[in-house]
């Protein structure tokens, strides 16, 4: 005889009526697993440590539970304060949360305000003024609030640190110490994180009082409903590589990862100017520019979107067919994350990685980490991609040379490293000063620090800027191949990279 009980619906939980309407609204009946652990738990009032990536329905884990204290318990928040602090690592992912707590108490008449850098200050402080229960921040921009003084957070009720490990990445781990000794002691900690690298370990430890623990994935491990696939090229034939692929019309929404914000600019060019509607995303565009480009690729109207780690990292767009890591990331985690922004909800999703000489050490630690071979091609020596590359060059110049080396440009000589992607007012300067005195936690990718954004004027263009595309037919006519067109002729890269795709593929798979 079986007694456990299983809970199966939202109205299993004892939410509060107006949720369970804007949930319905929404036609969400049953909780994910990380909301059915994490929800009795947060209104029970502990302290949760859960460990989920976006896509697992961690913000409603939160923001449900919150949402019912704050219509259960009624009191307003004084002037310029706020009851709930949540912290997220970038902007874009602080307006998804903003957006869902709008949703989830769209019956209730909670107030809810978003504070993030890249913005003017003076509206942000004119919501601030009045006091809010919900406020949703990126730290860098919170702590400019709180010495101006338009916030006092010291007696937020419930303070929420999402993708905690991001926030490592980024540097971000002084502000948000210094943030929390604002605040209350006496508060409820709903503590996220996709994976638990020590210093988050240590964190946790810090701000948590016995968390009840709560994991959807165990840590590192990639979607199972993710097809993978690696592909040996030539650093310097990646970009003919990538539009090959989108010849196949099931890239039809695909994320396509580089390391660096100028990377993603000259990816994205290259693949406007062969046809193919793309969009990048990182953190010298402007908010505006951010915005659109997501919005464009929600609609489907452009088929890639170029993304740097930071910009990518949360953003939740349904029905990403692909994701295509340009170049392998420099940390293992963040081939997990990026691998995640497909196949979700039940859909299918790919994932290819492209994978240069200079990356095999990368591929290790990858495969190390989710304790998995990723299939292999080999591209490698491909004249058709040579010939594509030289083509490619002139279009929009390459980072690399023919050899593989990096162009002698200064800024194309900056290392690789995904905190350039921070938004400069949330750069934490005085950790930065700390780890130049050899002080502060390194993370390993050769302290090459960015420059302040925009450095010498050269700042890529938007896609306003390109070089008239070189639409599909326009080379086939003279026999070469067309970038963006479709194969005709032997089997080429895009077979077998589709989902649907039977066709084996031309090149070599290696074991
Ligand atoms: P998150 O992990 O919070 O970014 O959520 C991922 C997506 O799942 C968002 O689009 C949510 O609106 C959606 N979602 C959250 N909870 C549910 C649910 N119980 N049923 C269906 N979709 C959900």
């Amino acid at each position: 005889m079986y007694e456990r009980v299983f809970v199966t619906q939202f109205s299993d939980l004892g939410l509060a009526k107006p949720l369970l309407t804007a949930l319905a609204n929404k036609g969400y009946a049953t909780p994910t697993p990380i909301q059915a652990q994490a929800i009795p738990a947060v209104l029970q009032g502990k302290d949760i440590l859960g460990i989920a990536q976006t896509g697992t329905g961690k913000t409603a884990a939160f923001a449900l539970p919150i949402l019912h204290r704050l219509s259960t318990i009624h009191a307003p928040a004084p002037r310029r304060s706020c009851r709930v602090l949540v912290l997220s690592p970038t902007r874009e992912l602080a307006t998804q949360i903003a957006e869902s707590f709008k949703a989830y108490s769209a019956h209730m008449g909670i107030s809810v305000a978003t504070v993030f850098g890249g913005v003017k200050y003076g509206p942000q402080m004119k919501a601030l003024a009045p006091g809010v229960d919900v406020l949703v921040a990126t730290p860098g921009r919170l702590i400019d609030h709180i010495e101006q003084k338009s916030i006092d957070i010291s007696s937020a009720e419930v303070f929420v640190l999402d993708e905690a490990d991001q926030m490592l990445d980024l540097g971000f781990l002084p502000p948000i110490r210094k943030i929390v000794s604002k605040m209350t002691k006496n508060r409820q900690n709903l503590f996220f994180s996709a994976t638990m690298p020590t210093e988050i370990g240590k964190l946790a430890g810090e701000l948590l009082k016995d968390p009840v623990k709560v994991s959807v994935a165990p840590q590192a491990t990639t979607v199972e409903r993710i097809e993978q696939r690696l592909i040996f090229v030539e650093a310097n034939r990646k970009r003919p590589l990538l539009a090959e692929l989108f010849a196949d019309n099931s890239f039809s929404r695909t994320i396509v990862f580089t390391r660096t914000k100028r990377g993603a600019d000259r990816v994205a060019k290259y693949l406007m100017a062969s046809g193919i509607e793309a969009a990048a995303i990182h953190g010298d565009k402007s908010q505006g520019q951010r915005e659109r480009a997501l919005a464009a690729f929600k609609a489907g109207e452009v088929r890639a979107l170029v993304a740097t780690d930071i910009a990518a990292r949360g953003i939740d767009v349904d029905q990403v067919s692909h994701v295509v890591n340009f170049e392998l990331p420099n940390v293992p985690e963040a081939y997990v994350h990026r691998i995640g922004r497909t196949a979700r909800k039940g859909h299918d999703g790919m994932a290819i990685s492209f994978c240069s000489d200079d990356e095999r050490n990368l591929l290790k630690d990858i495969e190390k980490t989710t304790r998995q071979t990723i299939p292999r091609f080999d591209r490698r020596n491909d004249k058709a991609l040579a010939a594509m590359a030289a083509v490619a060059d002139k279009l929009v110049p390459a980072e690399r040379d023919a050899d593989g080396n990096r162009r002698p440009d200064a800024r194309a000589l900056r290392k690789a490293d995904p905190r350039n992607d921070v938004p400069s007012e949330l750069r934490n300067t005085r950790a930065r000063r700390r780890r130049a005195k050899g002080g502060g936690q390194g993370q390993g990718q050769g302290g090459g620090k960015p420059q302040a954004q925009g450095q010498g004027g050269g700042r890529p263009q938007g896609q306003g800027g390109n070089q008239p595309p070189q639409r599909q037919g326009q080379q086939a006519r003279n026999g070469k191949p067309a970038f963006g067109a479709k194969p005709t002729g032997p089997a080429r890269v895009g077979e077998g990279m589709g989902r649907r795709q039977t066709s084996e593929p031309r090149w070599t798979p290696l074991d």
